[in-house]
């Protein structure tokens, strides 16, 4: 079967829906209708009989009569039988007629007065009779005359009226009720494919991107801020966050390639010179150390690479925990202090058991990385101090020198990978130390500050969240 579109498949179920209300409420309707209309006829035929009833007047001699030119007179037994004129023998559909007990018609019509011709009069009570396959309602009522006790006035009704205004009503429905389904289907139609046409476009970006791997594009369905619009938001950001790694890995890859090919080259220019000639035992030993030197180089920086990445993309594999920053900041300071370079001396002030959520390697890291530049860039008999605080719940790590120090237009590129003020500078660094350190800082969630005068030292401060 071919594939439906989700547009089409909401289109029938809301079609669908629209039949099932719009039926069950006329069905509701028509009942009511069809029970109100035939409690009408039959109030209708109850009230006409009633009005009736007072038509009449009953004198024994011509004397006392007032006569009106349209009333009618009429001998009845001994007396005269005065019919007003106002009595209303065909009203609304009600026939009423004047009836002698014995069944004799005196006045007033009666439709089916031969077919009802013995129904015995019952006084007050709704008789019914069907007739040709007509239901008809027969109401009598006994004329309440002080001198003769044998007149009844008998109202008659077919249930036809009430049955033609129901069939006008069912013969409107049926007009009425396709126009009803037409507009509903027709404006569901719009507001279906309005609100579609964001998932349309989502999908064709999304197809572009896919065909033409084109990680620009973004999704434009205008403003607002229903769910089709924030689900083209995330998948925008999404786009952001793929376009900017992606970015970063085509970096890396081209300043990683950049970064080996000089020791490289270097290893492959010497190697190149040495076979080209012969040499004596000192020279073949200088030229094997500027080999080793480079390799080493090679080696300190692909290892360096290796780190960053697998801290920048696989940060999960670090795991957190309570680590006493106080202890590890202690032990750092204590083997660093060892080193004898340049007659630097590093001294510390650690506040006891501050603790931190974090991963001992990636921290243990990040103290070298800070301290190990402030030996680098350090003057000859200089001084490193290091410090860590709190201050409530946050806890400040620093880091400072009174070395060479970063002007102010390279302290905010020094955290960039692979930017090196002066590479003569950093002996076996590459210009990744940093941005590992900065990369731990937002692994913990932390804060990175530089504060640095050109030529007499930099403060490096790091805050973190104290648990
Ligand atoms: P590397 O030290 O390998 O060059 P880093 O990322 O550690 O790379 O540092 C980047 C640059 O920042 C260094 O080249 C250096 O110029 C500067 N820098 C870092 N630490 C200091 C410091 N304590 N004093 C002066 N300059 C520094």
């Amino acid at each position: 079967m071919k594939k439906m579109s989700i547009g089409l498949k909401i289109m029938l179920w809301f079609a669908l829906i629209v039949t099932i209300i719009v039926s069950i409420t006329y069905g509701i309707i028509f009942s009511i209708e069809y029970n109100i209309v035939h409690k009408g006829i039959k109030d209708t035929l109850i009230q006409t009989v009633q009005n009736n009833l007072d038509e009449f007047e009953y004198y024994k001699s011509t004397d006392n009569i007032e006569i009106n030119k349209v009333d009618h007179i009429i001998n009845y037994e001994k007396g005269y039988l005065k019919i007003s004129a106002t009595f209303l023998q065909h009203i609304n559909e009600v026939y009423t007629a004047l009836y002698k007990e014995d069944k004799t018609l005196i006045y007033g019509e009666n439709p089916i007065s031969k077919e009802i011709s013995s129904l015995t009069f019952t006084d007050s009570v709704i008789q019914e009779m069907k007739i040709d396959g007509t239901i008809y309602y027969i109401f009598d009522k006994k004329i309440p005359l002080d001198d003769i006790d044998n007149l009844w006035l008998r109202g008659i009704v077919s249930e036809e009226q009430g049955n033609k205004q129901v069939e006008s009503i069912v013969k409107l429905s049926l007009i009425v009720f396709p126009l009803i389904i037409c507009f509903s289907l027709i404006g569901g139609y719009i507001i279906v494919k309005k609100m579609l046409s964001p998932i349309h476009k989502i999908s064709t970006t999304a197809k572009q991107i896919g065909n033409d791997g084109e990680l620009k594009k973004r999704i434009d369905i205008g403003v607002g801020n229903d769910e089709l619009h924030e689900l083209a938001g995330s998948f925008n950001e999404m786009l952001d966050k793929l376009e900017n790694n992606f970015l970063k890995e085509q970096q890396f890859i081209s300043d990683a390639s950049h970064e080996l090919r000089t020791p490289l080259s270097v290893i492959l220019a010497q190697s190149q010179l040495s076979l080209e000639k012969d040499k004596t035992v000192d020279e073949y030993k200088k030229d094997f150390e500027i080999i080793a030197r480079q390799s080493q180089n090679m080696s300190k920086l692909i290892n360096d690479m290796l780190d960053f990445t697998r801290l920048e993309i696989q940060s999960e594999k670090y795991k957190k925990e309570k680590i006493n920053l106080s202890e590890l900041t202690n032990s750092i300071c204590m083997d660093l202090k060892l080193i004898k370079e340049k007659n630097i001396t590093l001294s510390f002030d650690v506040k006891q058991n501050l603790f931190i959520n974090g991963n001992y390697e990636l921290l243990s890291r990040l103290l070298i990385n800070l301290i190990n530049n402030a030996y680098k860039y350090g003057n000859q008999n200089g001084n490193i101090f290091v410090n860590l605080t709190n201050t409530n719940n946050q806890i400040t790590l620093l880091v400072q020198d009174d070395g060479i120090g970063i002007k102010k237009e390279d302290q905010e590129k020094i955290f960039d990978r692979f930017y090196q003020v002066d590479s003569s500078h950093s002996g076996l660094g590459a210009g990744l130390g940093l941005s590992m350190v900065y990369e731990i800082v937002q692994f913990h969630n932390g804060k990175i500050k530089v504060e640095s005068e050109f030529g007499k030292g930099s403060k490096f401060y790091i805050f973190f969240q104290k648990i």
